[in-house]
C-alpha cells in the first residue's frame, strides 16, 4: 500500500493532492481525476507469484488501489468473480472462446460493489462523513451496504421506476432514498442540490476518482484468470462507463509495469438502441459526445445518463483499441437473459445479457475470429431484477393433471 502517488486530470493533465477531498478538476473544471501510483515501485515490490497467494477479492491488488492504510479498507469479498467458459453459447455461435466474467456474484448483487469498497475506503480514510448521488439504482444499493459497514452517512436519489430491490437494498442498510420522477439526470439535479446545501461529498459517477480504481480490478483479475496474458475481445454493457474505462487503465498500468507489451484487448461497449450516444460520436468521429436527450430503453443499467464524464475516456479507449460500439435492442436483451439462464444456468442481469445480443451482432459482421477469447461482462444478478420476466409455472388446480399438462409442454 501506500504506492498513490496523484491525481491527474483526464481533460487538461493537471495534477492534484490525492490527500485532499476534490472532485473535478479545479483547473479546468470540467477533468474527471485518475489516480495515478508509482508503477515502477510497484513493480519492483510485487511480483506476480506473490498475487497468487493472496486473498481472492480485489484487494489482492492493494499495491494498485488507493488506500494507504490497510485499518481503512472497507471489504465484504468483492471480486475475484468467476469467469465462466460458455460450451453451449460458443458452440451455438460458432465461436471456441466464450467466456462469462460474472460480477453478479459480488456482494451486493453486482460489480458496483468494487466500486463502492474502492471508494468509500478511500472516503474513510480521508474522514468523510456523508456523501450524497444518483444512481440508476444498483450503485446506490453498493454504496449504502458500503457506507453502512464505514460508518458514513449515505443519501441516493434514483428514478422512481428503479427496480424495486434496489431502494429496498439501499434502505435496509441505513441509507436515505429519494426516489424522482423522470430519468436519471433527474436524479442528479435533485441530489446536487443537496450535496451544495449539506456538504455531502459528491460520489456522482466520474465526479470522484475512487470508484474507477475499484472497477479496474475486474481488469487486473482477468489478466490473472487468462494465466498472465489479456483476452482478445472484452463487451461491457455501457452506462456511465466507468467499467469500460477502468478496464483498460488496468491494461495501461499492466503495461507499464512490464508485466504485458501491449493493449492487445479490443474494447467493445455495448448500448441499447435507446441510448445510443457513444455510437453517435465515434461514427462522426468526434471525441466526446453530444447530450442523448431522446432516452427509450428499459434496460436500467443502459438508460442513461444523457451524458457522462467519462465517455471522452470511453470513445478514447474504444479508439486505442480498435474496438467498437455495439447497439442492440431491449427485446433482444431480454430474449438472451433467458436464453443464457437456459443453457448455461447463469442467471445474469439484463444490461450483462445485452452483451451476448451484443456478441450475435459481431460474430454476424465477421468481427470476431473464432478462436478469438471473448469476455462477456456481466455485471450483476438476474436476482435484483425480478420485474423483469414472468415464470413459467404450473399452478395447482382442481381436477387438473398437473403432470399431464406438464408433459404436453409448459406454456
Ligand atoms: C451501473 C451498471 C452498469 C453500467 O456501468 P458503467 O460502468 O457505469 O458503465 C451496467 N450494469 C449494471 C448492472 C449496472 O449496475
Ligand atoms: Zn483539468
Amino acid at each position: 500500500m501506500g504506492y498513490l502517488s496523484h491525481l491527474e486530470c483526464a481533460r487538461c493533465g493537471q495534477k492534484h493532492d490525492p490527500s485532499v477531498v476534490q472532485n473535478l478538476c479545479r483547473s479546468c473544471r470540467f477533468g474527471p481525476l485518475l489516480a495515478r501510483y508509482e508503477l515502477d515501485r510497484v513493480a519492483r515490490d510485487l511480483t506476480r507469484e506473490a498475487l497468487a497467494g493472496r486473498s481472492a477479492d480485489m484487494w489482492r491488488y492493494a499495491e494498485l488501489l488507493p488506500v494507504n492504510d490497510r485499518e481503512n479498507i472497507v471489504s465484504m469479498g468483492e471480486g475475484w468473480t468467476p469467469l465462466l467458459k460458455l460450451d453451449r453459447i460458443g458452440k451455438e455461435l460458432g465461436l471456441a472462446n466464450v467466456y462469462l466474467k460474472d460480477e453478479g456474484l459480488c456482494p451486493t448483487g453486482t460489480f458496483k460493489a468494487r466500486g463502492a469498497s474502492a471508494c468509500v475506503s478511500k472516503l474513510k480514510e480521508l474522514g468523510v462523513r456523508a456523501l450524497g448521488m444518483p444512481t440508476a439504482g444498483n450503485a446506490g444499493g453498493a454504496f449504502s451496504c458500503y457506507g453502512a459497514r464505514a460508518g458514513i452517512e449515505v443519501h441516493v436519489a434514483m428514478p422512481s421506476d428503479a427496480p424495486e430491490s434496489t431502494p429496498k437494498q439501499c434502505s435496509i442498510a441505513g441509507g436515505t432514498v429519494y426516489l424522482i420522477e423522470g430519468r436519471v439526470n433527474r436524479s442528479a439535479d435533485f441530489i446536487g442540490e443537496g450535496i451544495t446545501r449539506f456538504g455531502w461529498f459528491n460520489a456522482a459517477t466520474f465526479k470522484e476518482p475512487w470508484r474507477v480504481e475499484g472497477k479496474k480490478t475486474m481488469g487486473l483479475e482477468l489478466f490473472e484468470q487468462f494465466g498472465g496474458e489479456l483476452p482478445d475481445v472484452i463487451l461491457y454493457p455501457t452506462g456511465g462507463g466507468v467499467g469500460l474505462v477502468a478496464i483498460w487503465k488496468a491494461f495501461e498500468e499492466l503495461q507499464a509495469m512490464g508485466w504485458i507489451k501491449n493493449r492487445t484487448t479490443r474494447m467493445y461497449s455495448v448500448q441499447t438502441e435507446g441510448c445510443q450516444r457513444l455510437k453517435k460520436a465515434l461514427d462522426e468521429g468526434k471525441d466526446d459526445t453530444e447530450p442523448w436527450t431522446n432516452i427509450t430503453t428499459a434496460i436500467p443499467g443502459m438508460a442513461g445518463p444523457p451524458y457522462s464524464l467519462g465517455d471522452s475516456l470511453c470513445l478514447k479507449a474504444i479508439r486505442e483499441s480498435g474496438g467498437d460500439v455495439l447497439i442492440v435492442d431491449d427485446e433482444a436483451i431480454l430474449a438472451d437473459m433467458r436464453h443464457i439462464a437456459a443453457t448455461e444456468g447463469t442467471f445474469i442481469c439484463p444490461e450483462g445479457a445485452s452483451t451476448l445480443a451484443a456478441l450475435r451482432r459481431l460474430r454476424d459482421s465477421g468481427g470476431i475470429g473464432r478462436d478469438e477469447r471473448v469476455v462477456l461482462l456481466n455485471t450483476g444478478s438476474g436476482l435484483k431484477y425480478m420485474e423483469f420476466f414472468q415464470a413459467k409455472v404450473l399452478r395447482e388446480e382442481p381436477g387438473v393433471d398437473l403432470f399431464t399438462r406438464a408433459a404436453a409442454g409448459v406454456a
